[in-house]
């Protein structure tokens, strides 16, 4: 960190007993799309509100403090975000990605490569042999997706970074999955972050949008010029929102991993689960990288259940846990990655990548872990499969997700 105070305590304090105006203590929401110049030769430090927002400042700051940055963008999605940097490469560049990254990143990538904006190569950045061969291809930046959705698997951040920088590559990584409080890329030589803030930096399943945190101030620079130009700023109400999310972000994933970790316990002994994905597990491949690079293994597990389950049936019976596509909130979810979240990608790209359909993601929120078991075990019980065609078709779940 390059603060010296703590993150609890940066959380607590960012923006608070700021306003000069009236001494209020939470921060103000500034809604207005124009300020003043009190003079036509006197721009003031805010002019216009695409190209830089008081609300918006204070989020900026206080992620860019977190993540051990110099200079912080909030844009109005995660993807927005993933886009942002993108603006970094030129026609013929290289950029690396994770073959199981996000679907939407995958269809982003994917979509303006084949616009000729560059050119994407998909590896799998958890294989030495596979990630030597890509750096081969000299790329312009490189994008770290760990732990990846939905797999869970484990990118070693230095270890990439270090060939990274042999060939003078940006390297991107989306942190999304644990937020600074569990991982900070910029730290293990990262040059930005990016987050979706939709996710556990808002925390509270009410706002849409994201983050790019750069190490240094003039690439940081260079992004906000970006974002301005391209108009990908947040909205100030939603930096208001994620601002006053994050304020409880240590205590939300505190509890919320906690009690990942007993669900993944009671699953892990059923007969019915075949393969758990969650770096907590000893067994999972990335654990020693994940216990080493991050602060806690996080509140998100996939799920593979044996033939005898109908996972169709399974979620129907599922209480507590709502069937949606996000993660990180308050709320615990529940989705099919094959058929929600990474329907973007073609199944030949997601068997690739190891997603199949019966595959289950869970994020876990703030309820109590004995429910959530509970949950999950009834709905198991009335899951079983009659018929082994229950097998998860994609067409199936989407039509009624
Ligand atoms: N990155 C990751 C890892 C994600 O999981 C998501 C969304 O699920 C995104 C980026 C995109 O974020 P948003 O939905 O806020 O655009």
């Amino acid at each position: 960190m390059t603060s010296a105070l703590a993150p609890e305590t940066l959380i607590a304090t960012a923006g608070v007993c700021e306003d000069s105006a009236h001494h209020s203590v939470s921060p103000p929401l500034h809604l207005s799309a124009n300020y003043f110049w009190s003079d036509p030769c006197e721009k003031p430090h805010y002019d216009y509100a695409r190209s830089g927002n008081p609300t918006r400042t204070q989020l900026e700051e206080a992620l860019a403090k977190l993540e051990g940055g110099a200079r912080g963008v909030i844009v109005s999605s995660g993807m927005a975000a993933v886009d942002l940097v993108l603006n970094l490469v030129d026609p013929g560049d290289v950029v690396l990605a994770p073959h199981d990254c996000y679907g939407g990143t995958h269809r982003l990538l994917t979509a303006r490569a084949k616009r000729g904006q560059f050119e994407v190569v998909y590896v799998n950045q958890g294989d030495p042999v596979a990630l030597a061969a890509a750096f081969a291809k000299t790329p312009k930046l490189v994008l770290i997706e760990t732990p990846s959705n939905p797999l869970l698997r484990i990118t070693d951040i230095a270890a990439v970074v270090a060939h990274a920088k042999a060939v003078n590559a940006i390297t991107v990584a989306d942190n999304t999955f644990l937020s600074p409080a569990l991982q900070r890329p910029l730290e293990l030589g990262c040059d930005v972050v990016i987050h979706s803030t939709t996710k556990f930096i808002n925390g509270h399943s009410d706002v849409v949008g994201g983050a790019v945190i750069a190490r240094e101030a003039a690439l940081g620079e260079d992004l906000a010029w970006w974002a301005n130009c391209t108009g990908v700023t947040g909205a100030p109400f939603d930096s208001f929102m994620t601002l006053r999310g994050l304020r409880t972000l240590f205590p939300r994933i505190e509890r919320q991993q906690a009690t990942a970790k007993d669900v993944v316990e009671a699953l892990t002994q059923d007969e019915r689960v075949a393969n758990v994905f969650y770096p907590g597990l000893k067994t999972h491949p990335g654990h020693d990288v994940a216990a080493r690079q991050q602060a806690g293994f996080g509140s998100m597990f996939s799920v593979e259940f044996t033939a005898e389950v109908d996972v169709l049936q399974l979620l129907r019976g599922l209480k507590i846990f709502t069937i949606a596509e996000s993660l990180g909130g308050f709320e615990s979810l529940v989705c099919v990655p094959a058929a929600m979240t990474h329907a973007a990608m073609t199944p030949e790209a997601r068997a690739t990548a190891g997603i199949s359909d019966r595959l289950v993601r869970f994020s876990i929120g703030l309820e109590h872990g004995v429910d959530l078991i509970r949950d999950v075990l009834d709905a198991l019980d009335g899951a079983a499969a009659d018929d082994k065609v229950a097998y998860l078709k994609h067409e199936a779940v989407g039509a009624c997700a």
